[in-house]
């Protein structure tokens, strides 16, 4: 072999004794072959082979094993973003002439999705009441296919009862799907509750720190993984293996860091529902958030996010509130190691019965700093609001 060939060719090494607890990184586009027939067959290979580094690699499906088992499903497809696993499942599950259900909380972009992509392509959707139990009868047609969840809603964290609404789309011959970002598995299991699709923005408290973008569709049917495999191949989308080594890493702390960022954000909530700028705290953890008791029913717990409505009127002095903050910072995404605040823009399309009000929404995520230091940095803030 001259010196250009073994500039190429790796050596091969030996790895006996090599016993790590860590997970490889392993890259790649080429998928080699022992021979030209195995090369032609490689589709026999099925879902959980290797064929091309676009379908996965053993990295990315040691993440997408570890995700199936905490959610108690039969696969997991790792997608590159939370919002990218909500459209993959849209996609998949629907065709031109069918209708899918959404809830009035839903994470504001499955809003765009349905009307500036699915819309267009023939598929019509409605938005229901996330408090409406086993109602949601009377808006499943023939026609609606899909009844898509979120527990609890994005921003305003009512708490839908998923078992009455799966039960009842389910016996109607709809699929169902449920954004579980809020919980993570450790604290919820959509499965379980018979929902078809449990999807999770991995970027949350998987990721656990600010630093990548990716999602997760668990199924207990293999059928369903096929549905989603089929629609994701062709649009030729597929996840960094360095990706979902950061979110094996992220995976290993998040008990502890959910526990954590749970039990101060709830005694945050129980504090904040007594200071002046605030209207009401929305918290499932308190009897005043609409489906605390499904919440208690069905949860292990609360994570670290949570809204307190402001009293009408304060919107004008939110600016100054949150300008120099120095533990929290603002902005969008959630469920890292940093706290953040996040004024939101509640948008509802049904009636204001369950909504919170006309006042300014806030948003808080608890991470990991300490907890005195956010406490008094939320105590200046309701300070300037109040004063
Ligand atoms: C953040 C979020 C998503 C989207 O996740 P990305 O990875 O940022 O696309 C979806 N649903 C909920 C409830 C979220 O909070």
């Amino acid at each position: 072999m001259r010196d250009l060939t073994r500039c190429v060719k790796n050596p091969a090494v030996s790895t006996e004794g090599y016993a790590s607890l860590t997970v490889p990184t392993h890259r790649a586009s080429t998928i080699t072959y022992p021979d030209g027939a195995a090369f032609a067959r490689r589709r026999e290979r099925g879902l959980d082979g290797y064929t091309y580094g676009l379908s996965g690699t053993p990295t990315t499906r040691t993440l997408e094993a570890q995700i199936a088992g905490l959610n108690g499903g039969e696969r997991a497809v790792v997608v590159p973003s939370g919002l990218a696993a909500i459209s993959l499942v849209m996609v998949a599950a629907l065709r031109p002439g069918d209708r899918v259900l959404i809830p009035d909380n839903v994470y504001p972009p499955v809003v765009d999705l349905c009307v500036n992509y699915l819309a267009p392509r023939g598929i019509a959707h409605a938005v229901y009441d996330p408090m409406i139990g086993e109602g949601i009868a009377a808006m499943i047609d023939a026609t609606t296919k899909l009844v898509w969840i979120e527990t609890p809603g994005s921003g305003t964290m009512e708490v839908p009862d998923l078992p009455a609404i799966t039960k009842v789309a389910k016996a109607k011959g709809a699929l169902v799907g449920c954004d579980n970002t809020w919980a993570t598995p450790l604290l919820f299991k959509p499965l379980a509750h018979g929902v078809d699709f449990a999807s999770e923005a991995l970027t949350k408290y998987v990721g656990g720190h600010s630093d990548l973008l990716l999602g997760s569709i668990t199924v207990a049917d293999l059928a369903h993984r096929a549905m989603l495999k089929d629609a994701i191949r062709p649009l030729g989308i597929g996840v960094s293996p360095d990706e979902c080594a950061l979110a094996l890493r992220g995976i290993q702390t998040m008990g502890v860091r959910l526990a954590h960022a749970g039990r101060v954000a709830e005694a945050f909530a129980r504090r904040l529902a007594a200071a002046s700028p605030v209207a009401r705290v929305l918290h499932p953890a308190l009897d005043s958030c609409p489906g605390h008791a499904v919440w208690r029913r069905d949860f292990k717990g609360a994570s670290g996010l949570f809204s307190v409505v402001l009293k009408p009127g304060l919107e004008a002095k939110l600016e100054v509130a949150l300008s120099g903050l120095k533990v929290f910072s603002i902005g969008a995404s959630w469920g890292g190691t940093h706290s953040l605040l996040a004024p939101m823009a509640i948008d509802r399309k049904l009636s204001d019965a369950y909504a919170p009000g006309k006042g300014a929404v806030l948003r808080f995520s608890i991470g990991l700093e300490d907890e005195e230091d956010l406490w008094a940095e939320i105590d200046t803030i309701m300070r300037k609001l109040a004063a």
